[in-house]
């Protein structure tokens, strides 16, 4: 099983925390599509024809396109990949796109699933950080998907943002889990240097809210919505029982994926394929039948430092068998006293061969990871 990235690279305004790859200059949009299809029929054998099991238009925004794009791009993957028959399609919408008349129009080009890009419901802090939608529009865009058929619907929330009380954030989750929606995935904010908040932190302007402060706000999660009936299948990410994100999963369970479009990333296993950020130069590519991209093989190290990383974030946990077998890794024995150590302060466990965080591990789950880290050689 594989899965299917295709990265939207325009948005109508840049929110003031976001670093993802993305132009505000949408005048070669149409192109921009037929690149990222002529990547797809050239990567057609990335993936060595393992079935498609989930497709995922991320962005930038992709509830940007329009239904002739769309279909450009279904199409061309339908034409070039096998695809499961029980595919998840998924699109990153934001409130202030979806109107009915576009949302019927994804209904019909094929995405089963929205991840709407709420963030939060406070109108204060959507304009702090510059979204071009307010809570009354996000409410609306959720009960309109409903009314369009999407039974499938995950929201995006952050927290830590600086200055947000506790208050505002019990009341974001209290409002997302009011929507009953199948699927809550949260990101705690985080400073990157090249946005304007990054610039903002420099100049003194705004002070990033601690680690402390994230970790709090992350317990306060887990108990509201755990006590809610949704499962924490990743530290960040809670669905309804049965619902989990196949794309995502799909990442924490370290399968192949292919990733198109500027600033995309692919992973077949043996190596990582990062995607240039800039769309000049990745349609000048294109046109010439190059894809723009820079080709990292992991080492053995990265490997395990890689499966580490993102399954002890999972309810699955870090497989010590699988580790012993497919790398030679015997973790236990080469982190006795460090593993002891975190027993003993209730933060992990083991269960038949499975490492596993604990609620209160996860509040550390990135930490932990790296300390267990193996060295390269
Ligand atoms: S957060 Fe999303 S909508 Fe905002 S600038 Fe980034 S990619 Fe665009």
């Amino acid at each position: 099983m594989a899965g299917l990235y295709l990265h939207i690279p325009f948005c109508k305004q840049a929110c003031y925390y976001c670093d993802f790859h993305f132009s505000t200059n949408r005048n070669r949009q149409l192109e921009l599509v037929q690149a990222i299809a002529r990547e797809i029929e050239i990567q057609k054998d990335y993936l060595d024809k393992k079935p498609i099991q989930s497709i995922y238009f991320g962005g930038g925004t992709p509830s940007l396109l329009n239904a002739r794009e769309l279909d450009i791009l279904l199409n061309t993957i339908h034409a070039v990949h096998p695809v499961e028959s029980r595919v998840e399609i998924t699109l990153e919408a934001n409130p202030d796109d979806l109107t009915p008349e576009k949302l019927t129009e994804l209904k019909k080009a094929g995405i089963n699933r929205l991840s709407l890009g709420i963030q939060s419901f406070n109108d204060f802090i959507l304009q702090f950080l510059n979204r071009a939608h307010d809570s009354r529009r996000a409410i609306a865009s959720y009960q309109d998907a409903r009314e369009a058929g999407f039974s499938n619907i995950s929201l995006d929330l952050i927290y830590a943002i600086p200055g947000q009380r506790e208050s505002q954030w019990l009341d974001d989750i209290h409002q997302a889990l009011n929507l009953e929606p199948e699927h809550i995935s949260t990101y705690s904010l985080t400073i990157e240097e090249k946005t304007v908040f990054g610039r903002w932190t420099v100049s003194g302007k705004l002070k990033p809210e601690p680690d402390e402060t994230a970790a709090q706000y992350l317990e306060l999660l887990m108990t509201t919505i755990q006590a809610k009936g949704y499962e924490q299948y990743e530290v960040s990410n809670f669905a309804k029982p049965g619902l989990y994100s196949v794309h995502n999963s799909s990442y924490w369970k370290q399968e192949a994926y292919l990733g198109v479009g500027p600033g995309a990333h692919s992973f077949n296993l043996h190596s990582r394929q990062f995607n240039v950020r800039n769309n000049p130069i990745y349609l000048k590519a294109l046109e010439e039948g190059r894809i723009p991209a820079e080709v990292e093989i992991l080492s053995r190290e990265d490997k395990i430092n890689e499966y580490l990383l993102t399954t002890l974030r999972t309810q699955w946990g870090a497989d010590l068998n699988y580790l012993k077998k497919q790398f030679n890794y015997p973790l236990v024995e080469q982190n006795y006293t460090y593993l002891h150590q975190l027993m003993e302060a209730r933060l992990i466990f083991i269960e038949q061969d499975i490492l596993y965080l604990t609620g209160k591990g996860k509040l550390l789950a990135d930490k932990i990871a790296s300390d267990l880290f193996v060295l390269q050689s």
